[in-house]
């Protein structure tokens, strides 16, 4: 993928000696960085580009190369890694000066009285992207939980099992050692433990995607 990229804008150069990229879950967001030492290139990308587009992450990896060789040039690839770039930074910036939506703020109250002896604190919530696969989220970074807006029109239970399955991520995953798994067998017992888990998951299945997760 790094010749690739390499060549397409440096079609003359001899291609250096590129170390295997780094996919690191230490990198925020979708940064990237590059280091040339001793002829050799080695790029460490944030985890999350493993699940990026190919063409993409080629985009971003001619960022790097570019700027590494100081020669200014932008290329198709380079232009869609900069609009992805863009949406996600977008998605992830939460929008703190809005309130916060009521129905998810009811939620939450909910189910932190059922489940968790109100001891939660409430963390940012938001609702993200209209989508019927990626139906909740919690960003350890911003000590947010978004939920797909696809959720706005389920019945209230549905919403609360997300919100209860994002909640254990809360209450969890702040002390989880990085690299360990975050769906363990313990987790999912206690995801278990949700009154209408049978239901919602049915519903889930029936009316948005098997493929769902969160
Ligand atoms: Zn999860």
């Amino acid at each position: 993928m790094l010749k690739e990229a390499f060549l397409e804008i440096f079609p003359e150069k001899p291609v250096p000696t590129f170390n295997q990229i780094v996919y690191s879950s230490r990198i925020r967001f979708y940064n990237a960085y590059a280091s040339l030492r001793n002829s050799e290139i080695t790029i460490k990308l944030s985890k999350n580009y493993e699940n990026v587009n190919r063409s993409v992450v080629i985009g971003v990896l001619q960022s790097l190369l570019s700027r590494i060789y100081r020669k200014k040039i932008v290329t198709q690839r380079m232009r869609e890694a900069g609009i992805f770039l863009e949406q996600q930074r977008k998605e992830y910036r939460p929008r703190i000066k809005n309130e916060t939506p009521q129905e998810l703020k009811e939620s939450f109250q909910r189910i932190n009285l059922e489940y968790f002896d109100n001891l939660l604190q409430m963390p940012l919530l938001n609702w993200g992207r209209d989508s019927y696969r990626r139906l909740g989220q919690y960003v350890g970074t911003f000590n947010l939980i978004r939920i797909s807006r696809r959720l706005e029109k389920s019945p209230p239970y549905v919403l609360d099992y997300i919100m209860y399955h994002e909640m254990l991520h809360l209450q969890r995953d702040r002390n989880r050692k990085k690299h360990a798994k975050v769906h363990t067998k313990e987790f999912n017992t206690l995801e278990e433990s949700f009154k209408l888990v049978k239901d919602a998951k049915r519903w889930i299945k029936e009316n948005l995607s098997r493929r769902r997760y969160f």
